[in-house]
């Protein structure tokens, strides 16, 4: 019923809402744009799973806040954009919405059930550029970024394209590495990355960036099972490349550091 409102509402030309999928950083309201701030704040209606919406109660003063459950997506996607016939929407995502987030879905639904609906993307800090900014820089040259999400996903795909980046030696960024249920993923990438790389190489685990008891531990190939444990949904993992390298940034921290190549060409 909901969806032939907003069908009605494409024969008329564009809609009087609108519909904007809006990332909010890691977690930390220092970490969320000004764009993403406004946007909320100008919403009729904010919709997004619990946890992000969870996250910036201090942006709500009586939008009507719709929570949905994780696993949902289609189903918000949907409701969403059938809101935003006559109404401003705003949809959370966490991180970047255009990064393992809403952004997609949400345009490709739009485009078949209400293809003259105002949509913006409002990036955000993914949780590659916030877990490296606090284990220094290991992102500075080229970088793959991969989910280990099976849902969407084959595993034997995400296996062979860990493979293939192993072999080219640049680092690479582990989104949703280890559920409580999928754990053997994670142990089967490492030991992928074991035969290509050495044993040296560093890895960083980053749980929680910029969230209240965040944890940065940088450890190696060889003995990252050791931290094995810690390792979570709220964690990104970093395998370093080939140039990657430890950083001491003071006494009691290690960081990670990958050179972007000025060193072959300037003398500092
Ligand atoms: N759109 C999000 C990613 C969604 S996938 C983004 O751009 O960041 C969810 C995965 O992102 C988690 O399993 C975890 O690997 C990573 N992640 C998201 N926020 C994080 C944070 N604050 N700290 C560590 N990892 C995070």
């Amino acid at each position: 019923m909901e969806m032939s409102r907003s069908q009605s509402q494409n024969n008329t030309g564009p809609s009087a809402g609108s519909l904007a999928v809006v990332g909010i950083g890691p977690g930390s309201p220092e970490m969320l744009t000004i764009a993403a701030e406004s946007a909320i704040k100008n919403a009729d209606i904010v919709i997004g799973n619990d946890f992000y919406i969870n996250q910036i109660p201090h942006l709500f003063s009586g939008q009507e806040i719709i929570k949905s459950q994780m696993g949902k997506e289609v189903n918000r996607a949907e409701q969403a954009i059938t809101l935003a016939g006559d109404k401003h929407v705003v949809m959370v995502s966490g991180g970047d919405p255009g990064v393992y987030g809403m952004a997609g879905l949400v345009l490709e639904m739009a485009e078949r059930i209400a293809p003259d609906l105002k949509i913006e993307i409002i990036p955000g800090v993914t949780a590659a550029s916030a877990g490296a900014a606090l284990l220094g820089a290991p992102l500075t040259n080229d970088f793959a970024v991969i989910s280990l999400s099976d849902l969407l996903t084959p595993r034997e795909v995400i296996e062979k394209r860990i493979r293939a980046l192993c072999t080219v030696g640049i680092p690479i960024v582990l989104y949703n590495p280890k559920s409580r249920t999928r754990t053997s993923l994670l142990e089967d990438v490492i030991d992928i990355a074991k035969e290509q790389l050495p044993g040296e190489t560093p890895v960083g685990v980053v749980k929680d960036a910029y969230r209240p008891d965040s944890k940065i531990i940088v450890t190696t190939l060889k003995d990252v099972m050791d931290v094995f444990d810690i390792i979570d949904m709220h964690t990104v993992v970093f395998i370093g490349g080939e140039e990657t390298r430890m950083l001491r940034r003071h006494e009691d921290a290690r960081g990670m550091f990958t050179p972007r190549g000025y060193h072959r060409k300037y003398v500092y």
